[in-house]
């Protein structure tokens, strides 16, 4: 196993993009389907029983995955982080995980799920290499996050899958997005509940996909946050350039990570790509179009054929959403879903 302090293989070329930002993180999405409904990202009246999801034959076989990412990986990406949907619906997961632990150079793995899942994978995930996983709990208010979760499932359930991935020795972090007016009041009782177990990061509401309803009045900025958590709080040191969450600490050494990719745009540092579950690489979390890579892989390209692609992509990379976002209040489409990238 090579994660951590792995040397890069020798035939790393990293790529940088034409704003100057290397490629150094992937987000790959493992299936389209989920088994929440939540309003700002799957809402049911979009997603319901009739919606047509992928049919497996559509989906990057393991095998295509571990290709594509040994050679994301010679472009300089680290990291790894495998989403959805809702990735643990993907049969077999652990098996893609052991085998994207023996790419060399890839230095951390790690997934976000909504944990409903993980009492019954957490083990064979972390025997198979996982180091730590992300869960998503927006309120531990049964009424609240049944609403946001858009099937009544109650806070109990991803509070097994917390305690599950804890018992089999990962790493747990807590994504919560925020919503003005659906679960701010509630952010003091999530935060006093887990901030002992695990690191809290606290995700403004976005304007991803064409069908949450966004806008600019549901998005609450830091200081307002840290209000609804209570507590004095001190901005503490970016553990890399490039992060993504700005962390605060309170008296007490726990931490809270906010994501402020609305009131405070983190583009400039921006190193993800994203592969969606069918094989098209997007360079931006709000991309309207992307690069497919599958149908070149089925066609028979050679690995120097499909990096020379992924090189052309990265190199004129060019996106900075958030930056130009400006004073918009509203959702301006159309644009990827959420649930085909992964946030
Ligand atoms: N199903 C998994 C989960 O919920 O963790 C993985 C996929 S989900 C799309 C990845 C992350 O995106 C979750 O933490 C989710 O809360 C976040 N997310 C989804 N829609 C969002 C939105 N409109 N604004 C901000 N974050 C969002
Ligand atoms: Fe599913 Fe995750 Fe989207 Fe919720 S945020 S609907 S759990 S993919
Ligand atoms: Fe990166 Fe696009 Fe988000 Fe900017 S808007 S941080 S470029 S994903």
């Amino acid at each position: 196993m090579l994660l951590g302090v792995s040397p890069l293989p020798p035939q790393v070329r990293p790529l940088t993009d034409s704003l100057g930002r290397p490629l150094r993180d992937l987000r790959i999405s493992v299936t389209d389907r989920c088994n929440l409904r939540c309003t700002y990202c799957m809402p049911g009246e979009v997603f319901g029983p009739d919606f047509a999801f992928l049919p497996k034959s559509e989906l990057l076989s393991f095998e295509e995955l571990e290709r594509l990412s040994r050679l994301f990986v010679a472009g300089g990406v680290q990291k790894l982080r495998l989403t959805g949907g809702e990735p643990l619906l993907r049969r077999g997961l652990p098996d893609l995980i052991a085998r994207l632990t023996t790419i060399p150079g890839v230095q951390d793995i790690a997934m976000t799920t909504n944990g409903l899942l993980l009492p019954r994978l957490a083990q064979d995930l972390k025997k198979a290499g996982l180091k730590r996983v992300t869960v998503s709990l927006d309120s531990l208010d049964p009424e609240i996050f049944g609403r946001m979760n858009g099937l009544g499932i109650h806070p109990d359930k991803v509070l097994d899958g917390i305690e599950a991935a804890l018992t089999a020795g990962l790493g747990v972090k807590i994504n919560t997005v925020v919503q003005r007016g659906v679960n701010d009041a509630s952010l003091g009782e999530l935060w006093a509940a887990l901030k002992d177990r695990a690191v809290l990061r606290f995700i403004e509401f976005m304007d991803v996909g064409n069908h949450n309803g966004w806008n600019l009045d549901a998005v609450l900025p830091p200081g307002e946050v840290l209000a609804r958590l209570g507590g004095d709080f001190t901005p503490a040191q970016a553990h890399y350039q490039g992060e993504v969450a700005t962390r605060y600490t309170d008296a007490h050494g726990h931490e809270a990570g906010l994501i402020t990719s609305v009131t405070a745009p983190f583009c400039g540092d921006c190193t993800r790509a994203r592969l969606s579950a069918v094989g098209v690489l997007y360079t931006c979390l709000f991309a309207t179009g992307g690069l497919d890579l599958r149908g070149p892989l089925r066609g028979g390209q050679s690995d120097t054929q499909l990096a020379e692609l992924l090189a052309r992509t990265w190199t004129q990379r060019r996106d900075r959403y958030s930056e130009e976002r400006g004073s918009r209040t509203r959702s301006d489409g159309p644009k990827v879903e959420m649930s085909h990238i992964g946030g």
